[in-house]
C-alpha cells in the first residue's frame, strides 16, 4: 500500500527525468546539433567541390535541399525545447518517435541530395551509414533495421531509376566519368559494401545499445527500490516521532496534575508553618524555630520547583501566543530589575543598564519574558561573588537583542552544550537550585520566536558568562539606525 509520504514523493517525482529519459533528451539534443553541423558540412563540402576540387555540377538543388534541411530541424530544436519546459508523458516514446521521424526525414534528404550529387558517383553515400549508428543509440533494434531497410530502399531505388534512366544522371564533372553510374560491376559492389556496412554497424551498435540500456535499467530499478525502502524509513521515523509526541503530551499532563496536586498541601504545610514561626499557636524554643525555619525554607524550593514543572506545559501548549500583545521591553526589565536590586546589593554586585532610550514596541507576552529576564539576572546574582550583572538592549535589522553579562564562576566549556536541558546544574555550582529556570527561559524565548544562546567566558573577558536572546520585531516596525555621535 502506497503511504501519503510515499505518494507525496511519487507526485514530486512524475515531473522528475529518470535516467533513461535524460539520456534520449541527451540524444535528441545531439540529433539537432549534428542537424546543423550536417547543413554547414554540406555548404562547405559543397563550395571545396566546386572551387577548390573544380568539380562542375549545379549547386541550386543542393541550397534547396540545405533550406528545406534548415526547417525541419528548426522544427525539432523548437519541440526539443518544448519538451524539456513540459511535462509530457511517455516522454520516451515522444522522444523516440520526435527522433525517427527526424531520422526518416535525414534519409530522405541525404537521397535527393546524393541524386544531386552524382548518385552513385559521390562517396558521401556511404553517409547513410552514420545515421543507423546514430539511430541504434536510442531507438530499439526492431525500428533500427526497419530505418536501415528504408535506407537501403532508397539508395537502392534512386541508383536503380538512373540506372534505367527513369530519372536524369547529374555528372560529378571532373571528379568521376560520365558513364560509372552505368557500369553494373562498380554498382553492385558499391551497393553490396554499403548494404554490408548499414547491416554490420547496425547490428554491432544496437548490440551495444542494448547492453547499456539494460544496465541503466537496472540502475533505474536500483535507485526505485532504495527510494522505496528510504521512504519506508521516513514513514517510520514519522510514526516515531509521532508517538514520541504523544508520549511527551502524557507525560506533561501527568506532571501538571502531580504537580498542581502537591502545590495545595505544600501550600498549606507552608501557611502552618509560618503560623507556629509567628508564636500563634503557641511559645516555641529556639531549637524548635530553626527546625520551623529550614523546613520553610525547602517548602519555598519545593513550591518553586512546582510553579516550574506547571510552567513547561502551559508555555508547551501556546499559551503565550495568547498572552502576547504590544509592549515596551525596557519596561519589563526595568521591572524584572526593581525586585532584584536588593539581592544585588545584599551580595555587593552592580547591576549596570545599557538600554537605548527609544526602543520600538515588541510582541510579546509581559509576564513570561519578566521571567526570563529575572531568570537570567538573578542567575547572574547567585553565580557571581563579586562585581557587576550587565543587562543590555540593542536594536538590529529585524529583532533586539537582549544580552545579560556577569563577571561570575562562568559555565565549564564541556557543560556548555548542555546548559539549557531540563534539570541540568553544571558541576561548578553549589547554590541549591532545580535546573530548570533556563530550559523553561529558552521555551518561552522560542514561543516568542527568538533564539538564545549563552558564552562563557563572555565575550571581551576572560571570566563571568553572557547570557544573549532575540526578540523578533514585528513586520513593519521602524529600523532605527542611531547617529554616530
Ligand atoms: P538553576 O539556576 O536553578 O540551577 P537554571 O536552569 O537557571 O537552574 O541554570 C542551570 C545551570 O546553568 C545552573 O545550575 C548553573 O550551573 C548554570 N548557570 C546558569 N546561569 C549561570 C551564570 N550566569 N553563570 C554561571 N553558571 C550559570
Amino acid at each position: 500500500m502506497v503511504t501519503p509520504n510515499e505518494a507525496a514523493i511519487l507526485k514530486e517525482r512524475e515531473h522528475e527525468r529518470n535516467p533513461q529519459e535524460a539520456a534520449l533528451m541527451i540524444w535528441i539534443k545531439v540529433l539537432s546539433t549534428t542537424g546543423w553541423t550536417a547543413i554547414l558540412g554540406v555548404l562547405i563540402a559543397t563550395l571545396v567541390a566546386i572551387y577548390g576540387f573544380k568539380i562542375s555540377f549545379s549547386a541550386t538543388p543542393v541550397y534547396a535541399i540545405c533550406t528545406f534541411m534548415a526547417i525541419y530541424n528548426l522544427l525539432l530544436f523548437l519541440h526539443v525545447h518544448r519538451l524539456e519546459e513540459s511535462h509530457i508523458q511517455p516522454l520516451e516514446r515522444t522522444i523516440r518517435i520526435y527522433g525517427s521521424i527526424h531520422i526518416v526525414l535525414d534519409l530522405a534528404t541525404l537521397t535527393v541530395l546524393i541524386h544531386y550529387t552524382g548518385g552513385i558517383e559521390n562517396p558521401f553515400i556511404f553517409y547513410f551509414v552514420l545515421h543507423m549508428i546514430g539511430a541504434s543509440i536510442a531507438l530499439e533494434r526492431r525500428v533500427v533495421l526497419y530505418l536501415a531497410g528504408m535506407a537501403l530502399f532508397m539508395v537502392v531505388t534512386l541508383v536503380g531509376l538512373e540506372y534505367f534512366g527513369v530519372i536524369p544522371h547529374v555528372n560529378l564533372q571532373g571528379f568521376a566519368p560520365p558513364t560509372l553510374y552505368r557500369e553494373p560491376g562498380y554498382v553492385i559492389a558499391v551497393l553490396v559494401v554499403l548494404a554490408s556496412v548499414i547491416i554490420i554497424s547496425t547490428y554491432m551498435a544496437t548490440s551495444l545499445a542494448r547492453v547499456l540500456r539494460r544496465r541503466q535499467q537496472q540502475v533505474i530499478e536500483l535507485r526505485e527500490r532504495l527510494l522505496h525502502e528510504r521512504t519506508g524509513q521516513l514513514e517510520q521515523a514519522t510514526q516515531a516521532i509521532a508517538k514520541l509526541e504523544e508520549e511527551k503530551n502524557r507525560f506533561l499532563s501527568f506532571i501538571s496534575i502531580a504537580a498542581h496536586d502537591l502545590k495545595a498541601p505544600l501550600t498549606a504545610i507552608q501557611g502552618y508553618l509560618w503560623v507556629m514561626l509567628g508564636g500563634f499557636s503557641g511559645e516555641i524554643t529556639e531549637k524548635q524555630r530553626n527546625m520551623l525555619d529550614r523546613s520553610t525554607k525547602r517548602i519555598t524550593e519545593l513550591l518553586n520547583l512546582i510553579s516550574d514543572l506547571l510552567d513547561i506545559p502551559r508555555i508547551e501548549t501556546g499559551q503565550i501566543i495568547e498572552e502576547m500583545k504590544d509592549i515596551s521591553l525596557r519596561e519589563v526589565v526595568r521591572k524584572s530589575l526593581t525586585d532584584l536590586r536588593d539581592t544585588a546589593k545584599e551580595k555587593g554586585i552592580q547591576i549596570k543598564e545599557e538600554i537605548p532610550p527609544n526602543l520600538p514596541r515588541i510582541r510579546g507576552s509581559g509576564t513570561r519574558l519578566q521571567q526570563v529576564i529575572t531568570n537570567l539576572v538573578s542567575n547572574a546574582i547567585s553565580y557571581t561573588q563579586e562585581g557587576t550583572v550587565t543587562i543590555g538592549l540593542t536594536e538590529n535589522p529585524g529583532h533586539i537583542l537582549v544580552e545579560v553579562t556577569d563577571t561570575g564562576i562562568g559555565i565549564p566549556p564541556e557543560e556548555q552544550p548542555r546548559i539549557f536541558e531540563d534539570f541540568f546544574r553544571a558541576s561548578n555550582v553549589e547554590a541549591r537550585g532545580t535546573g530548570l529556570g533556563l530550559s523553561i527561559t529558552k521555551r518561552i524565548i522560542e514561543a516568542h520566536g527568538g533564539r538564545i544562546w549563552a558564552e562563557s567566558p563572555a565575550p571581551g573577558s576572560e571570566e563571568g558568562s553572557r547570557f544573549s536572546f532575540t526578540i523578533p520585531l514585528p513586520p513593519g516596525s521602524r529600523t532605527k539606525r542611531r547617529r554616530k555621535q
